[in-house]
């Protein structure tokens, strides 16, 4: 789908939608999308640019950086943009330089720009590039999530080890390879 810049200049223009994306339209597919983002949102002209506000309500599968558990989210996405119309229909605002008298309740250097090819906003591009963004560098199944014990590899929600949990000095650790050797070799 995609939104006519043209189509808001006379009021507000209302939409949403329910956009497909596909683990294979992502970068990071390691985030699957099982089936559909839903978005809605309203395109706004502000004069001479546009605002867009939008919310995106999808869920997606991210792997656990602790314990590298699969985990499904639920993600409801407000977000907002800037949009400038690409065109030479006159020069384009100055990075956040926006209208003064447009957007009270947003800050200009808050919001992104968003450059509108041929008059129009691709709003699967949109998405899909949203989507990537939001997965996190360091998912977690679960603020508390205990993870993997470094040494025995056992994962800690589930079941307890008898590890020391003490991190070992790693200048000590050489020593403590020669110590298990020697122990494997009188034992065995
Ligand atoms: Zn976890
Ligand atoms: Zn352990």
């Amino acid at each position: 789908m995609h939104l006519q810049l043209d189509q808001a200049r006379s009021g507000p223009l209302r939409w949403s939608d329910a956009i497909g994306v596909a683990a294979a339209d992502l970068r990071r597919n390691e985030a699957l999308v099982p089936g559909t983002v839903d978005c809605e949102g309203s395109l706004t002209f502000t004069g001479p640019d546009f605002l867009l506000q939008t919310r995106l309500r999808y869920r997606h599968r991210l792997r656990c950086d602790r314990c590298l558990t699969p985990y499904e989210e639920d993600v409801d996405l407000p977000l907002a943009f800037v949009v400038t119309a690409g065109d030479a229909d006159g020069p384009a605002t100055a990075d956040g330089e926006g209208d003064p008298h447009g957007a009270r309740e947003l800050e200009p250097e808050d919001l992104s720009t968003l450059v509108a090819v041929d008059g129009a906003i691709d709003l699967f591009r949109l998405v899909r590039e949203q989507v990537e963004l939001n997965v996190p560098m360091k998912p977690t199944c679960d603020p508390a999530c205990r993870g993997l014990c470094p040494q025995c590899g056992v994962d800690r929600n589930r079941e307890a080890c008898t590890c020391s949990g003490e991190r070992v000095d790693p200048r000590w650790a050489g020593l403590e390879a020669v110590r298990e050797r020697l122990a494997g070799s009188l034992t065995g």
